[in-house]
């Protein structure tokens, strides 16, 4: 069988300008960043202001597998296919880090013949806007600590510095370091830290705002710490908003690419799911909505993680409704999920499958609860048997759930046919009573409750004290009504990564809890998830390389 980046190698794409063209863009709507890929204007969106919007279709998963269950893979797949059925679709999907590249994933831009190309570009630096947004993160944190060397007007406390630097790596080293030593020349000492790139609060605030005046005025109100009088200051206090916004000015803009079948694709903004809200931009989702009469966007990892925060977060600050969710299952994961260990996943196992079906079943149920039409899509791997994908699809119709199964990894948009039909006829004929699952007019401890026992399935819910402590303070700051994004392993509807299937009775404990204003939530830390992950013993990374005529290999 052919590799992800062999596949994309012999794909034939076309100019980006046929791209744009297709999608009716004129000269001033974009620009090109070589030949396959370009910038959309930020300006689109109120251009366009009048049009009317696209449907958005939600792509959501069971708890996955370390490898990931396709959904990126089904996202792409189900774009090309609704092309296939005559419809004009384009997918939004996030850009990938270089963490899980680097580590355990090699890649994320679909696979197979469901794709989004350049993959290697899109894989690697991709237009930058990583690096941009790990510029504008750590120029805060460089003047923040210049502040304070120079005569700390703000009278800011460096032992209560809540911003931390980041780099776009996995990077285990860096979660704990200490800064500042050497002397007066070289700085104020204190404790430091580095999260993920794609778990900071710039990339969060790029991924909720409209333009760039949303963008300074959210980049204006982020807290990065607390004065020695317990106040917070922000950067408008340090008064560097515009060099922040200048630092993002191109970052802003979406990305657009194609799939390997030539239909169009924005790809834009990367925050994980399981320690940030997991969506790709809302810029480039409302842009693809103005373009497409169906936008298919993805939300990262199981319906508990992205798509809960697509839903009460993203969906509320862009003030907008979903039209279906596409719920993505494996039958080797829902056999994790029934008991079968990793290395024996690729034998049958119905009694597995069976036994693992109650996590699809609990994923139905959150998105019953936020009262969209859905549809379940079975991604086929090489691996499945008759016996296997045959049980899953009977399981769902026995209760009325309709289910497609796709094999867009081997057939790109052809395998994806019956899953776009399905999404189309769930759009055009199923009622949706969309709500969200709580009201900000709830304290924090109400929501974070809320979304324990009502999407994990939680009994209880345990705060530890300085979580207590904190959630006290920011409902004292006036930043109760805010929402809550929950950072929560994504192997586990619990807080405990070895529980899979669907586990009762637990208690979710809450760690700690974190202000991101500029964003707009309060990061609330369940078990002992990480915003620094590590690399595996084995990173993908052992395996590329590139060769002296620029051919690339191991990108999976
Ligand atoms: P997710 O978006 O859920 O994290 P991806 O779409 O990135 O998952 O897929 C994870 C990995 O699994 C990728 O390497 C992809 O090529 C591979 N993959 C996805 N679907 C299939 C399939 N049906 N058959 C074989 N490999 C697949």
């Amino acid at each position: 069988m052919k590799t992800d980046i062999e596949i994309a190698q012999e794909a034939k794409l076309e100019p980006i300008e046929v791209i744009a063209e297709k999608l009716g863009l004129t000269k001033d709507d974009w620009e090109p960043y070589g030949h396959t890929k370009a910038k959309v204007s930020d300006k689109l969106l109120q251009k366009k202001a009048n049009d009317p919007d696209g449907k958005i279709i939600l792509v959501t998963a069971i708890n996955p597998t370390p490898a990931g269950e396709g959904k990126s893979t089904v996202t792409v797949g189900l774009g090309q296919a609704m092309h296939k059925i005559g419809k004009n679709a384009v997918i939004a999907l996030r850009e990938p880090s270089l963490g899980p590249v680097m580590g355990i994933k090699g890649g994320a831009a679909g696979g197979g013949y469901s794709q989004v190309l350049p993959m290697e570009d899109i894989n690697l630096h991709f237009t930058g806007d990583l690096h941009a947004i790990t510029s504008a993160n750590n120029a805060l944190a460089a003047l923040i600590d210049n502040h304070i060397q120079q005569g700390n007007d703000l009278n800011i406390d460096p032992r209560r510095i809540v911003w931390k630097r980041v780099i776009d790596m996995n990077d285990r080293a860096l979660r704990e370091i200490v800064i500042g030593l050497g002397g007066p020349k070289k700085g104020v000492p204190r404790q430091d830290g580095f999260n993920i790139t794609v778990a900071s609060e710039i990339m969060a605030i790029l991924c909720l705002s409209t333009g760039i005046d949303d963008l300074k005025e959210r980049l204006s109100n982020i807290v990065f710490g607390y004065t020695y009088d317990d106040e917070p200051v922000t950067v408008r206090d340090l008064k560097v908003e515009g060099a922040l916004t200048l630092l993002l000015k191109d970052a802003i803009k979406p990305n657009l690419v194609q799939t390997i079948e030539n239909t169009p694709a924005i790809i834009h903004g990367g925050p994980f799911a399981n320690i940030a809200h997991g969506c790709n931009s809302l810029i480039a989702t409302k842009t693809a909505a103005k373009l497409g009469d169906y936008v298919i966007t993805e939300a990262g990892f199981g319906a508990d993680l992205g798509a809960e925060k697509f839903l009460d977060i993203k969906s509320r600050i862009g003030d907008f409704e979903p039209a279906a969710v596409v719920i993505v299952a494996t039958v080797r994961a829902l056999k994790m999920h029934g008991g079968v260990a990793k290395d024996n996943l690729k034998e049958e196992n119905v009694d597995a499958l069976k036994a693992g079906m109650e996590n699809l079943e609990k994923h139905i149920e959150t998105v019953n609860e936020f009262g969209l039409p859905y549809v379940v899509a079975i991604n086929k791997f090489p691996t499945d048997t008759e016996n296997e994908t045959s049980f899953v699809e009977n399981w769902c119709e026995e209760r009325g759930i309709k289910v497609a199964l796709t094999d867009v990894f081997a057939k790109g948009g052809e395998g994806g046919i019956d899953l776009a039909k399905a999404v189309v006829e769930q759009i055009d004929t199923a009622e949706s009573n969309f709500k969200r699952l709580y009201d900000l007019d709830m304290s924090l401890e109400d929501k974070i409750r809320t979304i324990a026992t009502k999407v994990y399935g939680a009994a209880d819910v345990d705060f530890s004290l300085p979580a207590k402590k904190q959630l006290a303070l920011y409902e004292k700051l006036g930043w109760g009504k805010l929402p809550v994004c929950m950072a929560k392993t994504q192997y586990s509807l619990s807080d405990n990564p070895a529980l899979l299937g669907r586990p009762s009775g637990f208690t979710i404990n809450i760690r700690e809890a974190r202000p991101s204003i500029g964003a707009g939530f309060i990061v609330v830390l369940t078990g002992d998830v990480m915003t620094m992950p590590g690399l595996p013993k084995q990173p993908a990374a052992l395996k590329m390389d590139v060769k002296e005529d620029g051919k690339i290999v191991g990108l999976f």
